[in-house]
């Protein structure tokens, strides 16, 4: 059991997609015909294509290429989940783009909410896969926040996921997929212009997006598509441990917000809590920060710092924190370590966490202390896991 005051709402069993034979970092098509369009399942998947691939996979049927911008409104903008829906297409070819193409959404095995609003999807794929998606909703707005592998490579020491192995990257329509089940669970079809409840997306859930860059971008792409979903660049944050020979292309080819979870002031440290700095230490890494495109256009770059008691918390490590971040446009967000079971950490006081703030404010950087969401899902920040390899370590005794 994944949580013990977990608000149980519905079991979704819809039907699943077939297996994508996309490689893990599968570039786009070009226009060509590509692999995933041509995959050796009796359908072709829609979800997660971009426009070129979407419009190639249409033409191969033997489609006009005018319909491929009808179907694309359907499925992104109108929110279609069966070739029924689609009215304006003559009945027809409804039939025969039921019987040749895939636009099933991946099956929910469950979704809970929290006591204060938060909502957790647990979503598995053809293979079985599963990964977690939450939404966190405010009065008027909410932020989704979405996973792009199934496990992680990385073993940040905070975070649940880090527990879990890498099992495999998501591709492009699996991202995509994820904010397609929320919209439906919300209710946000066709895209509203204003006022959405899925009004940000983070890609903060399972697994590192920079070393599933392509499928990410992809997916992306899609997401910020004029003629769907219509999320602009600005209500996206990619946030990464530190991927820095990425950071750049991140910012060159999407031009999305950036967080980075920093979490530690010098090197020996972030070595232990963020292990990917033995490879990117952290003067790298701010220097990668301060070149980011959007950085320099007045969008702050986000800085990620989980509050570990006795660990990374003193006021000489708020000081630290201020000297680093000297030349970047940036912003802390201080986040209480929300504990799971076996975690190698506790939460700073309340007092620390507030004195470290003012230091940081006082260098000059916003540092708000972020209030813990979704915490009796186990859906806070770096509690993610997906609950096969739960139900796995259970019963091998490991938690
Ligand atoms: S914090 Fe992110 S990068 Fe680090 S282990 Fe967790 S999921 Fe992976």
């Amino acid at each position: 059991m994944l949580v013990a005051n977990a608000h149980s709402l519905e079991q979704h069993m819809t039907s699943t997609s077939p297996p994508h034979s996309e490689s893990p970092n599968a570039t786009s098509c070009g226009g060509l015909p590509p692999k995933e369009c041509s995959q050796n399942t009796d359908r072709t998947s829609l979800i997660g294509l971009d426009r070129a691939c979407f419009e190639s996979a249409l033409v191969k049927l033997g489609e006009r290429s005018y319909r491929a911008k009808q179907i694309w409104h359907w499925l992104y903008y109108q929110g279609a989940r069966t070739f029924d829906e689609m009215t304006t297409l003559p009945k027809s070819l409804r039939t025969r783009l039921s019987s040749s193409c895939n636009i099933d959404r991946p099956t929910v095995n469950r979704m809970q909410q929290s006591e204060d609003g938060a909502l957790k999807w647990l979503v598995q794929f053809a293979d079985e896969r599963e990964v977690e998606c939450v939404h966190i909703p405010e009065e008027d707005r909410g932020a989704l926040c979405i996973s792009s592998q199934v496990g992680c490579t990385l073993t940040c020491r905070f975070c649940h996921t880090g527990t879990q192995k890498l099992v495999r990257n998501l591709d492009a329509g699996e991202i995509v997929n994820q904010v397609l089940i929320a919209r439906d669970t919300i209710g946000e079809w066709p895209s509203p212009k204003d006022g959405r409840m899925i009004s940000n997306i983070v890609m903060m859930g399972m697994g590192e997006p920079l070393y599933n860059f392509d499928n990410v971008a992809r997916a992306l792409r899609i997401i910020m598509d004029g003629e769907g979903i219509s999320l602009s660049r600005r209500r996206i944050t990619l946030s990464t441990a530190g991927v820095v020979p990425l950071i750049e292309r991140c910012g060159r080819e999407l031009g999305v917000n950036l967080a980075v979870s920093l979490h530690a002031v010098d090197d020996e440290l972030r070595n232990q809590i963020v292990p990917i700095n033995k490879k990117y230490p952290i003067a790298d890494l701010l220097e990668a920060c301060r070149r980011y495109p959007s950085g320099r256009n007045s969008r702050r770059i986000t800085f990620e710092y989980v509050m570990l008691k006795g660990v990374n918390d003193s006021d000489s490590d708020a000081r630290a924190l201020v000297r680093l971040l000297d030349g970047v446009p940036a912003k802390v967000n201080l986040i209480p370590f929300n504990a799971w079971p076996g975690a190698p950490y506790q939460c700073s006081s309340n007092n620390r966490m507030h004195s470290f703030a003012d230091i940081i404010n006082d260098g000059g950087y916003s540092a708000p202390i972020r209030v813990p969401r979704g915490r009796d899902i186990l859906a806070a920040c770096g509690q993610l896991k997906s609950d096969s390899e739960q139900v796995k370590r259970n019963h091998t005794g490991l938690s």
